[in-house]
């Protein structure tokens, strides 16, 4: 009963305020059609990120984890015809998806999908120097993400936005004793963002189709 609510009320909000079209239908298809579990964010979701993004007229976004290009579809619809985003993803098959999705969203100008470890790429993107970013969203492997975080910092100057997903893995991140790799991953994070003086920072959770989730989101000092 609860949980019924709770999807309902997320599925009214996307139906007014985040309607998926053709190009990111196509997206969440071309997930289903290759027989994977569908990781991608929600569309409120999506259009809270793009809402960001234009909040802060983001010009340069980095995406850390694109599987299908779902988020990165949302994030790069925020950008003015200057702006460029940078998506990383490590497996060969969701990115070989991901570029499918965004060229078919018409973005493929925009959006540049490097395929590599994220934690190995983000090194590179130092020297290029492709940085600083005016965003970065993170969504891929949580056991590193308090070494992503320090990455995003690093790509960063002041006022940049930060978004790290699922910090709060339906409450699993209160278990001090918890034995898996992914919950204390997202619990160095919280940790090291909420003792940080280099960022304001704060976690907003989210329930409905997504179950019980949030976001750390940070502006750089
Ligand atoms: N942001 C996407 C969206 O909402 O549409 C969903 C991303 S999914 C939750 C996480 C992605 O991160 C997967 O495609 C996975 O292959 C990728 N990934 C996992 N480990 C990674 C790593 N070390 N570096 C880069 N990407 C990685």
């Amino acid at each position: 009963m609860e949980s019924d609510i709770f999807l309902a009320v997320d599925n009214y909000i996307s139906g007014l305020f985040a309607k998926e079209d053709e190009a990111l239908q196509a997206t969440r298809r071309s997930i289903a059609d290759a027989g994977f579990d569908d990781m991608s964010i929600s569309a409120n979701q999506g259009s809270f990120l793009q809402l960001l993004a234009r909040l802060i007229r983001a010009q340069r976004i980095l995406e850390i984890g694109t599987f299908a290009g779902y988020s990165t579809i949302w994030l790069a619809r925020s950008l003015a015809k200057t702006g460029r985003l940078i998506t990383l993803e490590f497996d060969p098959m969701h990115a070989a998806m991901a570029k499918k999705n965004i060229g078919r969203a018409g973005l493929a100008d925009v959006v540049d999908l490097r395929v590599g470890r994220g934690l190995d790429l983000l090194p590179v993107l130092e020297k290029e120097p492709a940085g600083p970013f005016d965003m970065i969203f993170v969504d891929a492997d949580k056991p590193p993400y308090a070494e992503y975080y320090e990455w995003a910092l690093k790509l960063s100057k002041p006022g940049t936005l930060l978004v790290f997903d699922n910090v709060v893995r339906e409450g699993k991140v209160l278990d001090e004793n918890t034995t898996d790799e992914k919950v204390a991953g997202v619990q160095r994070l919280n940790s090291r963002m909420a003792a940080d003086s280099r960022a304001f920072s704060t976690i907003i959770t989210s329930i409905g189709t997504k179950y019980y989730d949030g976001m750390a989101i940070a502006v750089v000092n």
